[in-house]
């Protein structure tokens, strides 16, 4: 399959070709066309097999075509896998006007809450810190509206030290959003959240 197959745009096309991406990972082939069919998905996918794109790139899509307020936020265990992130939607999506937050410890919260008021496409976090936002006195987020969620190394964070935090942001969030979660292996947790899902979920496992 080639991305032209998985329904992409021409300008994201154009952007994995820029980026030597030539043909889609089974992962993304598998993910893509559901993402943009508009199912919830959960992906069991090793680091390196092109998950990253396999929901930045529908993501971008989609934003693409109807851009407002806070369009997708990306919850992950690690600073480091925050930035990894948003370099790839980044470099994915160099053509259209894309603004993203990094929403993790350790960098200035005031910095923080002032990019959350202007109401980024894409906000990229670290659970804790988006909580810190949520309890602030200036709480500037507004997630009434997003249409994606996306849980990365989702079996990472469903576990203790993340729980509480995780139950605070999903309280944030629109019941009618799609819900994309990925996970090095598909855990009993995984499984329950799945099972408790009141819509149809797309899982591909590796
Ligand atoms: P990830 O599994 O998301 O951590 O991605 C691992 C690396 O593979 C990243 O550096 C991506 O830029 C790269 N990558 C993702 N999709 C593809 C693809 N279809 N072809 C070649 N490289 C890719």
């Amino acid at each position: 399959k080639s991305f032209e197959d998985l329904g992409l745009s021409h300008w994201l096309i154009d952007a994995t070709n820029n980026l030597s991406m030539k043909k889609p990972t089974e992962i993304q082939s598998a993910c893509i066309p559901e993402i943009l069919a508009g199912k919830d998905v959960i992906g069991s996918a090793k680091t390196g097999s092109g998950k990253t794109a396999a929901f930045a790139l529908p993501i971008l899509q989609k934003l693409a075509e109807d851009p407002f307020g806070v369009f997708a936020l990306i919850l992950t265990p690690t600073r480091e896998l925050a930035f990894q992130i948003a370099e790839q939607f980044r470099a994915l999506g160099s053509s259209i006007n894309l603004k993203q937050s990094i929403i993790v410890g350790g960098l200035d919260m005031m910095t923080q809450a002032i990019e959350l008021s202007r109401k980024p496409h894409i906000v990229i976090a670290t659970p804790g810190r988006l909580v810190d936002h949520i309890n602030s006195s200036t709480n500037a987020i507004h997630f009434k509206r997003i249409k994606f969620l996306v849980l990365d190394e989702v079996d990472r964070l469903l576990d203790n030290t993340f729980a509480s935090s995780l139950e605070i942001i999903l309280n944030e969030l629109p019941k009618n959003r799609q819900t994309l979660l990925f996970s090095a292996t598909i855990t009993p947790e995984i499984e329950e959240l799945k099972n408790s899902s009141k819509k149809e979920m797309f899982v591909y496992r590796c």
